[in-house]
C-alpha cells in the first residue's frame, strides 16, 4: 500500500520545526529515520495531514560529553552512535544495545531520538535510557524542558511528548567505569526481541554496587525491577544471590501473552536473562575495576 496524501515540509532548523508544529498541531507528524513511521504510513495506520521531515535539521545531529553526561542529538543515526568512540568508551550499555537493533540498513537510517520517541516496549534504546536514569530534552510550545526517563514513557507507543513537542536530545550519564550487558531472545537475528534486559553493575571489594536492570518486551513500557536490584546490591554475586535476583524478577513482572509468546514464557526468559546479564556485567566490571 501507499501512504494517504500529505503535505510535506522540510525545515532546516529547530526553530522552523517548532513553528511548523505550532501551526499544524496534531495534524503534523515528525519524520526522522522513517523506519517505524513509513510502515505505519504505508499501512495507513498513521494519516498525518503534514509530514515535517527532520532530515535537513543538521543541528540535531551530534554526540558530545558534558559534566559527566553524554548528550546525543535526536537525529543522530543509530549506526553513527554505534561507531562512536565516545559511546564505546563512556556509554558501554548503549554500545551493547545498538548492534541488537534490526539490521545495519535500519540503523543507518533509524535515529536515536526516533527510537525513544516511538517508545516501542520491545525496543532496546528506551530500556537503556531507563536503566541509566537518563533524560530527554524537549522543545515545545512552552519552551525547553528536561524530562527524566522515569517520567517519559507512559504506555505502549506513548510518551509524555505532545503533538507540538520535538525531542531535541538524549542525555545519558557516562558509566565507563561500570560493567554492562544487554541480552535478549529473538526468534531470528534482527527481529524485535521477545524479551531483553539491560544491566549495569559496578564492583568494589567483590560486592555489587549500583545495580540496574531494565527489561524490554514484558510490559507497555521498559520495566525496572527495584527488588532485583536490591537483592544484588552490596553483595557478592554468589549462586544464592543470583537465584534471589531471578526470583525477584519473576515475581515482579506481569507480561501479557500474545501471538509471539505466552506470559509464562516471557517471565521465565526474563529471569534467565537477568541472571546471565548480571553475571556478565559483573565479570566486565571486574575487568575495568
Ligand atoms: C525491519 C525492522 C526491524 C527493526 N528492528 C528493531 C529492533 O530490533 N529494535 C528496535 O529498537 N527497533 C527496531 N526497528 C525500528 C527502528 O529502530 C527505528 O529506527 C525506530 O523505531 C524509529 O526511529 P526512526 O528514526 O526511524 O523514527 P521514525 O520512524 O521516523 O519516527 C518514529 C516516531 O517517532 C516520532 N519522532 C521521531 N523523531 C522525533 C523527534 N525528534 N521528536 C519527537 N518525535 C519524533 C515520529 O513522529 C514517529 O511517530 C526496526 C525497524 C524495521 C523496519
Amino acid at each position: 500500500m501507499k501512504p494517504p496524501p500529505f503535505r510535506y515540509a522540510a525545515p532546516a532548523s529547530v526553530d522552523q520545526v517548532v513553528s511548523l508544529l505550532a501551526a499544524h498541531g496534531p495534524e503534523a507528524k515528525l519524520l526522522a529515520g522513517g523506519q517505524s513511521l513509513m510502515p505505519l504510513l504505508n499501512l495507513r495506520l498513521a494519516r498525518p495531514a503534514v509530514l515535517v521531515d527532520l532530515n535537513r535539521v543538521r543541528e540535531l545531529d551530534y554526540i558530545r560529553e558534558e559534566d559527566g553526561q553524554v548528550i546525543i542529538g535526536a537525529m543522530t543515526r543509530q549506526r553513527t552512535a554505534e561507531r562512536s568512540p565516545v559511546v564505546r568508551r563512556r556509554l558501554p550499555l548503549l554500545a551493547d544495545a545498538l548492534p541488537l537493533i534490526g539490521h545495519p540498513p535500519i540503523r543507518t537510517r533509524g535515529t536515536v531520538g526516533g527510537s525513544i520517541a516511538h517508545a516501542d516496549p520491545s525496543a532496546e534504546l528506551p530500556a537503556v535510557l531507563v536503566a541509566l536514569d537518563g533524560s530527554v530534552v524537549v522543545r515545545g510550545p512552552g519552551g525547553t524542558r528536561t524530562v527524566p526517563a522515569a517520567e517519559f514513557f507512559v504506555s505502549y507507543l506513548t510518551t509524555v511528548l505532545g503533538p507540538e513537542d520535538l525531542l531535541v536530545e538524549v542525555r545519558l550519564p557516562a558509566h565507563g567505569d561500570a560493567g554492562t550487558a544487554f541480552l535478549e531472545v529473538a526468534r531470528r537475528h534482527g527481529d524485535f526481541a521477545l524479551v531483553g534486559v539491560a544491566v549495569l553493575a559496578r564492583v568494589s571489594e567483590n560486592r555489587c554496587r549500583g545495580v540496574r536492570l531494565a527489561f524490554t518486551g514484558v510490559g507497555p513500557t521498559p520495566v525496572r525491577v527495584p527488588e532485583a536490584e536490591e537483592a544484588a546490591e552490596g553483595r557478592e554475586l554468589t549462586a544464592a544471590v543470583c537465584a534471589e535476583v531471578r526470583t525477584a524478577v519473576e515475581a515482579r513482572l506481569q507480561p501479557d501473552s500474545d501471538i509471539h509468546a505466552s506470559a509464562a514464557y516471557r517471565r521465565e526468559v526474563a529471569g534467565v536473562l537477568a541472571e546471565r546479564a548480571l553475571r556478565l556485567a559483573v565479570q566486565r566490571a571486574r575487568e575495568v575495576e
